[in-house]
């Protein structure tokens, strides 16, 4: 097991005359609970979408887990252990809360759940422990198109989680979110990682966020990353202070 779960080199995305991300390196351990910021426009996501393979890099490689994933499809990125999640909602409306999360379950199980045949019991216990990780014990029978927003969220990563990540990725996890949502929100995530070693790297707007869930900040501009290190580190530093900090006056 390497210690970096997560090592990038040099990589470089272009659309049309834009660099979208232009000779990026990054790291980040096995463990850690990191955050991505920068102005709109900076490169987050498409960071974020090389990273999941949905995007092909122009030049670059990625190294997850020990092996080399430049230029993997989507679906093989996802099965090697990077998850996406609250990207887009992975939620079957019409089924209880647990029924989504066994259905998840058994879709990372596979074709060795053909061999259970009609064995009803199959994803149980792991579907039962998704669902009270995630703080939706009491819910569980709640039909999930029913859902108030915040345990909505929470569904959707259960669903995540029952793909057995281990880095998550989430962009901009909290937006449109109030605040108790926001707080709900972090919180999960702070236990998720803490908890469960779940290795978590987002990009988010709200700075108190930021510098409250992220052990290490990381700040891009223009498709470059322009300073990295510890809440307290960026937030003195000038260069942060002057290309994105000052806007969120801190
Ligand atoms: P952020 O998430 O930091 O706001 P993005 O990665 O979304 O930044 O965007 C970085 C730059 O790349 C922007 O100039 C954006 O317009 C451009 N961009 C991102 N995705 C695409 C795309 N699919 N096609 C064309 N341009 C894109
Ligand atoms: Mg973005």
């Amino acid at each position: 097991m390497t210690q970096k779960i997560l090592d990038v080199a040099g990589l470089s995305k272009h659309f049309g005359g834009v660099e979208a991300t232009h000779d990026v390196d990054f790291e980040i351990a096995r463990g850690a609970q990191e955050a991505i910021i920068g102005p709109n426009g900076a490169g987050k996501s498409t960071f974020f979408n090389l990273l999941t393979g949905y995007h092909r890099p122009d030049s670059g490689t990625i190294v997850f887990d020990g092996v080399d994933v430049t230029g993997w499809a989507p679906h093989r990125i996802a099965k090697a252990g990077v998850s996406r999640a609250f990207q887009v909602s992975t939620i079957f409306h019409a089924m209880t809360v647990f029924e989504n999360v066994r259905t998840a379950v058994h879709a990372q199980m596979g074709k060795s759940l053909s061999l259970f045949g009609r064995a009803n019991r199959v994803g149980i216990e792991e579907t039962e422990r998704i669902v009270d990780l995630c703080g939706l014990a009491d819910r569980r029978d709640t039909i999930a198109g029913e859902l108030p927003q915040g345990d909505k969220k929470r569904l959707e990563f259960a669903i995540a989680l029952a793909g057995e990540p281990k880095l998550v990725l989430l962009d901009e996890p909290t937006a449109g979110m109030s605040q108790e949502e926001t707080l709900e929100t972090m919180a999960l995530v702070d236990r998720l990682n803490a908890e469960f070693g779940l290795t978590i790297l987002f990009t988010e707007h709200d700075m108190s966020v930021v510098f409250n869930h992220a052990h290490r900040v990381t700040l891009m501009h223009r498709g470059q990353v322009i300073v990295q290190g510890t809440p307290a580190e960026v937030r003195a530093n000038e260069t942060a202070q002057k290309i994105y900090l000052g806007e969120h006056h801190l």
